[in-house]
């Protein structure tokens, strides 16, 4: 087990796997190059699939003997090109092509979309985006069995490719019958988080913790709403302060908002997030180059670097590590610039604004916590937690003193993988914060943090929601 001492690395690495993580040894590679959190594509999961992939990471997580946390992305109501003839037509620029409802077959210029209620929601003047916006279209005219749009941008329209309506306000849902099923797959087969696709409002992200809240009361998973609509970065702060993390989903971002809009946006979500003390994720296309190269371009490695800088909690591969020929060069290629770029962080972390929380004042211990820490000159901060909430309060508080979580749950430990700076310990049950605390000194000793001055957040009881002290000590040598 690593010393909780700047040889961790702060920020953590997301991977997102597919069919080649069940490849003899793969997820236990994937895990020795530093991954942190495995990610599964529900957009690419058959029934059966999750529960099987989730058993083979716990599997590579006895062997490497460190928690790892598991994240089910939902696809969610993403609509998608229908059958055509042959698998593809071409268009050319200024074609004038017809757009159907459902799933009949097209051919030359006509297909079909995955969206039923497309002839009430997209309007003549909208703006269609196909293949990750390589295809551009206008709606010209609407009638009651098609539109008619015309090709600003042509090009190979492929069956299966997704199709985007930046411009029009839709209705879908925010969890689709699939994801509902993949939902139940992933809460039994015991995942820590659940990705939420294409969020519009806050209202998508209560909808989900209503449905986890009436499969699993138990288990709670962490939402981790992905930002990758214009109407998401305009409610950003609504929607993370109902989320338990938060993706910067850059991939689908990029065509609804226009790729130059994404830096800005990134921006906008890890500030957001530094606010409201939620984690983000940076996703897509970090290092997209080694999908087929075994090094990255001097951009990308600049780009997770700012990521870094920037405060994101964790930075996600995506094909990299799912279909790309360097899997493991990756994650160590993204290990090796987040240690980099720690050394030099940028962003001023500033104590945030909290609004008022009536009787909840675990914030406002975390932020007193936080101010010890850095004027005491603090080697850790010690903090016990039930859920792993406090912890996630104080993560971003801190950025050069790493912060110890202690708890008596392995699946606590699981979810706290996500989290920046945080490094975490097992302890028994206790029956009083005496035992608990020193239970948790005794694991401290033996990770090298006797005669170390620590700052120590702990509450009345061992319970969500205790959390009333802040200590400043040293953790003396055993008596024995
Ligand atoms: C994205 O769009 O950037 C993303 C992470 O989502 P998905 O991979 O599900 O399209």
């Amino acid at each position: 087990m690593a010393k909780p001492t700047r040889e961790i690395r702060a920020t953590k690495i997301v991977a997102t796997i597919g069919p080649r993580a069940e490849k003899d040894g793969e997820l236990v590679r994937l895990l020795s190059a530093g991954v942190d959190v495995f990610r599964l594509n529900g957009a690419h999961c058959q029934p059966g699939d999750i529960a099987r992939r989730v058993s083979l990471v716990r599997e590579a997580e006895r062997v490497v003997g460190r928690p790892v946390g598991i994240l089910l992305d939902l696809g969610g109501p993403k609509i998608r090109v229908g059958p055509i003839e042959g698998d593809t037509t071409v268009w050319k620029d200024g074609d004038l092509v017809e757009i159907l409802p459902g799933l009949r077959t097209g051919s030359g210029k006509r297909i079909s979309v995955t969206y039923p209620a497309l002839l009430s929601e997209v309007r003549p003047g909208a703006e269609i985006r196909i293949a990750d916006g390589l295809i551009r279209l206008r709606v010209e005219k609407r009638d009651a069995a098609s539109l008619k749009a015309r090709v600003l941008a042509g090009g190979t329209v492929r069956k299966g490719a997704g199709v985007n309506f930046p411009s029009s306000a839709l209705s879908a849902p925010a969890v689709t019958a699939k994801d509902r099923r993949d939902l139940r797959e992933g809460l039994e087969a015991g995942i820590q988080f659940v990705g939420l696709s294409f969020v519009r409002s806050v209202e998508h992200v209560k909808t989900l913790r209503r449905l986890i809240a009436a499969a699993d009361p138990e288990r709670r998973p962490w939402i981790v709403s992905k930002i990758e609509r214009a109407e998401a970065v305009r409610d950003l702060r609504e929607i993370a302060a109902a989320s338990d993390a938060l993706m910067v989903a850059r991939g689908d971002l990029g065509v609804e908002t226009g790729l130059a809009a994404v830096p800005g946006a990134q921006r906008a979500i890890l500030k957001v997030g530094r606010e409201l003390s939620v984690p983000v994720i940076v996703a897509t296309q970090m290092l997209e180059s080694m999908v087929e190269h075994p090094v990255p371009t001097r951009a990308e490695v600049s780009d997770v670097a700012n990521a870094v800088n920037d405060g994101a909690d964790a930075v996600m591969l995506s094909g990299e590590t799912a279909v790309g020929a360097y899997p493991v060069e990756a994650v160590r290629t993204m290990d090796e610039i987040a240690r980099v770029a720690e050394t030099q962080r940028s962003v001023p972390l500033e104590i945030p604004e909290r609004e008022d929380r009536g009787e909840d004042h675990t914030p406002v211990v975390c932020d007193v916590a936080v101010v010890a820490a850095r004027r005491s000159g603090a080697k850790a901060m010690v903090v016990y937690t039930a859920s792993g909430r406090t912890a996630r309060l104080l993560s971003k508080g801190v950025s050069r003193i790493p912060i110890v979580a202690i708890t008596s749950s392995e699946e606590v430990r699981r979810r706290l993988t996500l989290l920046r700076n945080v490094v975490s310990y097992r302890i028994p049950p206790s029956s009083s914060v005496e035992e608990m605390i020193a239970s948790g000194d005794r694991v401290l000793r033996e990770h090298a943090l006797t005669s170390a001055t620590v700052v120590e957040v702990s509450g009345a009881a061992a319970l969500e929601g205790a959390t009333n002290t802040v200590r400043i000590r040293t953790i003396r040598p055993s008596r024995r």
